[in-house]
């Protein structure tokens, strides 16, 4: 079982379907509400988990429903939480989803505590980042605790993976201390200022995303499934055909799978060939969290494949 340090947001997803979106002032009958746990890092710690990963997650919920709502599903999917601390003045991070026909949408996010994970609680967490094999992060949390955080891990000698989204500036020194960069197409094309409509382009963006010092790049292409860029070799893994019917959380669900396998120590990719599953077993589900697949699912998959 490979050992996981997520330092990352945790934020309740509140999700109204309506007939059409209101205008300012204007109040809606909606057809149903939704609940549930989101935010990036809890997201990618969750499918991490389910994979069999053992994920010790940092960051910080407020003292309120939401908060102990965020500990009791954290705690069921076994995510150790000692570094998850209690804010007690902010508020947990919420989304305020409202989701119209076509699924076009509104969402506002506060972050509330998110924002209060400062660079002290990484101090604190150094011990545990000391104790993994991969240190995992993405862009939800204040960028210079981000920063703090790689910086951290790398001064530790761990695997450095950062999930760049959503999209956000990065100061040019951290660039070097990332081990794998997992951008999605509009992403890669925020970090570089290039286009990233064809695969080549794609390829050329990864390629500045190493010439800024980042050691290999794997760009998640959705449906066409992920491209790796690394010292020796630039390699397309297509993506699984299935019947997609909610890509949201795909890529976290791709980077649980992609820092299970590597902190398992297997070859990066093997790794995107597994992640490529998680992802797409998925996506064939609704929900972020709660479509995350277990390991079990994933090596059902392989038996099917292996045929
Ligand atoms: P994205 O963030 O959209 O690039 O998606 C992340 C990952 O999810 C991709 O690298 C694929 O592995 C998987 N994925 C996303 N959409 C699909 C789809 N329609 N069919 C199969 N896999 C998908």
């Amino acid at each position: 079982m490979g050992k996981v340090a997520i330092l990352g947001s945790y934020v309740v997803d509140l999700a109204s379907l309506v007939d059409r979106l209101p205008i300012p002032g204007e109040t809606l009958l909606g057809s149903r509400f939704m609940i549930g746990p989101g935010g990036k890092g809890s997201n990618q710690a969750i499918a991490a988990g389910r994979l069999g990963s053992e994920v010790f997650m940092i960051g910080r919920v407020g003292n309120d429903f939401f908060g102990q709502m965020a500990i009791d599903n954290f705690r069921r999917e076994g995510i150790n939480i000692d570094h998850v601390a209690i804010d007690p003045i902010s508020e947990t991070g919420t989304a305020q989803i409202l989701v119209g026909q076509d699924s076009e949408n509104m969402i506002v996010v506060v972050p509330g505590a998110n924002s209060k994970v400062e660079i002290e609680h990484v101090n604190n967490a150094r011990a545990v980042i000391q104790g993994t094999d991969i240190f995992l992060t993405q862009f939800e949390l204040g960028m210079k605790t981000v920063e703090y955080g790689i910086e951290t891990a790398f001064n530790l000698k761990k695997l450095v993976i950062v999930n760049p989204a959503p999209a956000q500036p990065l100061t040019r020194e951290i660039f070097p201390l990332v081990s794998i960069m997992t951008p999605n197409e509009t992403e890669l094309q925020s970090l570089t200022n290039m286009p990233v409509d064809e695969i080549e382009q794609v390829e050329k963006a990864a390629k500045a995303l190493r010439n800024l010092g980042v050691d290999q790049v794997v760009v998640t292409l959705g449906r066409k499934g992920a491209l790796l860029v690394n010292e020796s070799t630039v390699q397309h893994s297509v993506g699984l055909s299935v019947n997609a019917v909610d890509t949201t959380g795909a890529g976290d669900a791709f980077n649980g799978g992609l820092v299970t396998a590597l902190a398992e120590g297997k070859h990066i990719k093997e790794a995107i060939v597994f992640a490529n599953k998680v992802a797409a077993l998925s996506v064939q589900r609704h929900g972020t969290a709660p479509s995350m697949p277990l390991r079990s699912e994933v090596e059902s998959l392989d038996h099917i494949s292996n045929k």
